[in-house]
């Protein structure tokens, strides 16, 4: 099934100008770009994009750490593109992610573990349009 997804390259990533690497690493595995930009978000648009964890005990460190600098921003399409980019991206801690994944490559620790993607059609359809409009998704 063809899909969308939400990707986020996290402010650790992008202070150490992993940007094109991490998007071949997508590309290589037949995903397309289909939007792009880089952005900075304020802490409360961390908070709403990740309001989903806001009874979680990281919810404040992490949206700490996802407005401190940074991120780019992401809609990638291809075939079952949202567990596809799950699978690039490896486990959320690093310490249990997958050899050649990009979290066992680049992340620092389960927090600063340099990507997000979508994990499910229903979370992608709340992120695609938090950060994009139609217009800008081609
Ligand atoms: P993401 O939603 O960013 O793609 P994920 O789906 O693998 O990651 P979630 O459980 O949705 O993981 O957690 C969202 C983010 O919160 C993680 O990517 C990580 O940055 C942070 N996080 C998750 N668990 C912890 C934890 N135990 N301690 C600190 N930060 C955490
Ligand atoms: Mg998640």
């Amino acid at each position: 099934m063809m899909e969308k997804t939400l990707v986020i390259i996290k402010p650790d990533a992008v202070s150490k100008n992993l940007i094109g690497e991490i998007i071949s690493r997508f590309e290589r595995n037949g995903l397309r770009v289909a939007a792009l930009k880089k952005i900075k978000m304020t802490k409360d648009e961390a908070k709403g994009f990740y309001i989903v964890h806001k009874e979680r005990p990281f919810y404040e460190s992490l949206t700490d750490f996802m407005s401190e600098g940074p991120i780019v921003v992401m809609v990638l399409e291809g075939e079952n593109a949202i567990q596809k980019v799950r699978k690039i991206m490896g486990a959320t801690n690093p310490a249990q992610a997958e050899e050649g994944t990009i979290r066992r490559d680049f992340a620092e620790n389960i927090e600063r573990n340099a990507v997000h993607g979508s994990d499910s059609a229903q979370s992608a359809a709340y992120e695609i349009p938090y950060f994009f409009s139609t217009l800008e998704i081609l």
